[in-house]
């Protein structure tokens, strides 16, 4: 049963499995990513008694996006996302690096999808959100992946531009996202690298527990 850990400032985590595996957040009043389809009603219930004005994507991959359609719906709340996921999240059709090969690539595929809602707010660069946070353009991982970065006490929410854990194991240490699920990992690693420059105090992943060691992420980023 996932519940609101405070993280920072105005800024809650919301661990939709053991070891912080897959996390939503809570930003002021705008949730942050929604998980996966099966996990939608656990969240709800973690959020039971709060405030939600909005549910914005970090991007449109299925344990991001999974749980949004019913979240959102339920909660009568808009769906923001990422300019160019804006088509993935609609549909549910997620943007995949190759997958499978030859007759199975339409089963990948399918793999990947997840429910589809309309997005009422196309995020770009430099757009405020709430609680202080604005969003930066992080690509790669999926073509509008985007994180959201509060100067004014260096916090970071990255989704999946880096992992804050071993995906298979879930020890906890920094990784680049498994290239398979990304369709652009040059971009990524360009991503990874502005958002280490920024030197956040922490980093909130879309996997795995905080992050508060910003030079150890500087020297990760730059072994990319
Ligand atoms: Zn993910």
């Amino acid at each position: 049963m996932p519940t609101l850990a405070p993280i920072a400032d105005d800024v809650h985590a919301i661990a939709l499995t053991p070891r912080s595996g897959v996390n939503a957040y809570l930003l002021g009043d705008v949730l942050v990513d929604a998980g996966m389809t099966f996990q939608a009603g656990a969240l709800l219930k973690a959020l039971q008694g709060r405030a939600v004005s909005a549910l914005a994507l970090t991007h449109a991959h299925l344990d991001h996006a999974g749980g949004a359609r019913k979240v959102a719906t339920t909660l009568g709340v808009p769906y923001w996302a990422g300019a160019r996921d804006a088509e993935a999240a609609s549909t549910g059709v997620a943007v995949m690096a190759g997958g499978l090969p030859g007759p199975l690539a339409p089963l990948a595929q399918r793999i990947g999808n997840f429910p589809g809602h309309p997005v009422a707010r196309e995020l770009v660069e430099g757009d405020e959100i709430g609680a202080g946070f604005v969003v930066l353009d992080t690509p790669g991982h999926s073509p509008g992946h985007v994180s959201y970065w509060r100067e004014a006490d260096r916090t970071l929410v990255c989704g999946d531009v880096l992992n804050g854990m071993h995906l298979l194991t879930s020890v906890k240490g920094l990784h680049t996202p498994p290239a398979k699920f990304t369709p652009n990992v040059a971009d990524n690693t360009a991503s990874a690298k502005r958002l280490a420059a920024l030197r956040p105090a922490r980093v909130l992943f879309g996997h795995g527990p905080a992050w508060t060691d910003p030079d150890a992420l500087e020297r990760f980023a730059a072994g990319l």
